[in-house]
């Protein structure tokens, strides 16, 4: 249970879309739980069903937003329905590859489209933190991880020391 390992950044499941979800059930309910349980366990900012193993369309997020306010929240087949011009470089880290940040650009602010844990479809509108974990999070719910999102040498590095630390381990 909550002390299973997280998906790694290399795993071919990263990079496979994941189903939508359609029935909002118990079963459902119960997963959030588990995935708040995990994010937790890691201290981690948000966490994508797939990055434990389930191929569906889900995350949990507890983050900031730029006023400084806490969003703690579950985001059932979440979307990115539109995304400011504006973009933000800030440094992202990923469960998927703990300990190894990067530089990644994205819209300033987002506003996403997702059903909460009731079933109702909701929109919100993100910036500062919360824009960066949405997109970040939507990216692996889309089969893509943020080292996608640099350049290529900064990704070989990346995956040249991640290769190092899964040796060591
Ligand atoms: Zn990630």
């Amino acid at each position: 249970m909550p002390d299973d390992p997280i998906v790694p950044i290399d795993d071919p499941r990263l990079r496979e879309p994941s189903a939508a979800i359609l029935d909002i059930d118990d079963d459902i309910r119960a997963l959030a739980d588990y995935m708040f349980q995990v994010m937790d366990r890691e201290n981690g900012a948000g966490l994508a069903a797939i990055q434990i193993g389930v191929p569906k369309r889900m995350i949990v997020v507890d983050v900031p937003d730029r006023s400084g306010r806490r969003h703690r929240m579950a985001l059932i087949n979440p979307e990115i329905l539109t995304a400011s011009a504006t973009t933000e470089t800030n440094l992202e880290g990923c469960l998927s590859m703990p300990g190894y940040d990067l530089p990644v650009e994205r819209p300033a602010s987002v506003t996403v489209r997702f059903r909460d844990l009731g079933g109702a479809t909701q929109e919100l509108t993100a910036d500062g933190m919360l824009a960066v974990c949405l997109q970040h999070e939507i990216d692996h719910v889309n089969g893509k991880v943020f080292s996608d999102r640099v350049s290529r040498l900064r990704r070989e590095k990346a995956k040249a020391w991640f290769a190092k630390v899964r040796r060591a381990a």
